[in-house]
């Protein structure tokens, strides 16, 4: 069994490493201050920009095809830019990707939709979501009814990040009731429209505990002409799955990163601070905390790698990913609460950013399939004969 990354996997995450020390880094106190002052921290203006000079060395498109112009990297070289990427809490990610969804258009949609988001010219936010359905989506009740050569869209979305920014929206609707209550059908009766904004949708920011809101969405008897049907009529709920279950191995990966980053702020602080006359690096309850930081973070690290290294091999990878996403949330979870436990009341403070991951690791155990929908989906693989509890080697 070989754990070691190929030359081309180490020069990669070496250059992402140094790109996030030299250029996001030393954002970070700026970042802070403005978010501090009730203001966006990272702008998409310098967001683009930072995206552009990574472009020059070429990062960009880490999972985008090359024939779109992108990297066309595996999912483990995916998830080791994501665990650097984690590092900074400034909310950088590199250019040129666009939803997976999104390559299931038509000739006609690519131009207007795929292109221009892998270009970066346009924003896209995905819309399942709603006040009466989370975790359950099939329980959606925005409708899609058919006038002409038109789809009539109402009802509400919520959550949807990006949704204040979108330039278009990837939104799931009901157009067939009886096909979506009919058991089995899961993926029947659900469609995805592309609605440009001009369509008329409106959008609301919701304020939360984290930087960047999402925004909840209203469909009043919006009209999409039938060539905005991404797929086919009645694939929407298979396409909504598939975009979900993309990033199940990429947002652990993140915490990864996020987790190392605060372990080592807490190893320095720990070296320092005195009390008692030692550093509380000499106590038994302090060195407790990191060892059992450091052992979660190698769990995750290969839980997330394995997960990744299941999607490049082509075989079903939604039970590790599952795991790596529980694990990651859980985890990244007790690691940021040590972190600023060991830092004290500094560790409260919003001088130091421990408060801030604070927040944000947070939303890890919620979107995307919260923790209890992971566990269930692990659960009922192994009830159902889907998985081993031997795992993937049996
Ligand atoms: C910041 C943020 C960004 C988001 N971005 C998007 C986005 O871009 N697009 C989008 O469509 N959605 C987005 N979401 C929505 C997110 O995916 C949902 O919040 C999530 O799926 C949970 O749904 P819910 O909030 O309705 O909770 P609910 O489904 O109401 O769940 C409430 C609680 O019950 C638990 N629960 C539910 N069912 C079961 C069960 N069967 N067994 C045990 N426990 C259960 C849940 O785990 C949870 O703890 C976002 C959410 C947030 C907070």
């Amino acid at each position: 069994m070989d754990f070691s990354l190929s030359d081309e996997q180490r020069e990669i995450r070496d250059w992402v490493r140094t790109f996030v020390r030299k250029e996001v880094m030393p954002l970070e106190p700026e970042v802070l201050r403005r978010e501090r002052a009730g203001q966006r921290g990272f702008t998409a203006e310098e967001s683009r920009a930072l995206q552009l000079k990574a472009k020059e060395a070429g990062f960009w498109g880490v999972l985008t095809p090359q024939e779109y112009g992108g990297m066309g990297l595996d999912a483990v070289t995916a998830a080791l830019i994501e665990a650097e990427l984690g590092r900074s809490f400034v909310p950088f990610y590199l250019g040129g990707k666009a939803d997976n969804i999104l390559f299931h258009a038509n000739a006609k949609q690519r131009e207007r939709y795929l292109l221009p988001t892998i270009a970066g010219d346009r924003k896209s936010c995905f819309a399942i979501t709603e006040p009466g359905a989370g975790s359950d989506a099939r329980n959606i009740r925005t409708s899609a009814r058919k006038e002409g050569t038109e789809w009539v869209i109402n009802g509400e979305k919520t959550f949807i990040t990006g949704g204040n920014e979108a330039d278009f929206v990837m939104v799931f609707a009901v157009t067939d009731k009886a096909a979506l209550n009919s058991v089995g059908a899961a993926d029947g009766g659900v469609t995805c429209f592309l609605a440009d904004r001009d369509t008329g949708w409106k959008s609301e920011y919701i304020d939360t505990m984290g930087e960047w809101g999402p925004a909840s969405l209203i469909f009043e008897d919006v009209r999409v002409p039938e060539e905005n049907i991404l797929g086919e009529v009645g694939q929407g709920f298979r396409l909504a799955m598939q975009w979900i279950g993309q990033g199940r191995y990429l947002l652990p990966a993140r915490a990864i990163g996020a987790t190392e980053r605060l372990v080592e702020m807490a190893i320095e602080q720990s070296k320092t601070r005195v009390t008692f006359g030692q550093p509380i690096a000499e106590r038994q309850a302090i060195q407790w905390m990191l060892a059992d930081s450091a052992v979660e973070i190698e769990a995750l690290r290969w839980l997330v790698l394995h997960a990744a290294w299941q999607v490049d091999q082509g075989v079903d990878s939604r039970q590790a990913q599952s795991m790596a996403k529980l694990y990651g949330g859980v985890k990244a979870n007790e690691i940021v609460d040590r972190v600023l436990q060991i830092h004290g009341g500094m560790g409260y403070t919003r001088e130091l950013p421990v408060e801030r991951w604070y927040r944000e690791l947070r939303l890890l155990r919620i979107y995307e399939g919260t923790d209890e929908i992971q566990r269930r989906t692990i659960a009922r693989n192994l009830l159902k004969g889907h998985a081993k509890v031997g795992g993937y080697l049996g």
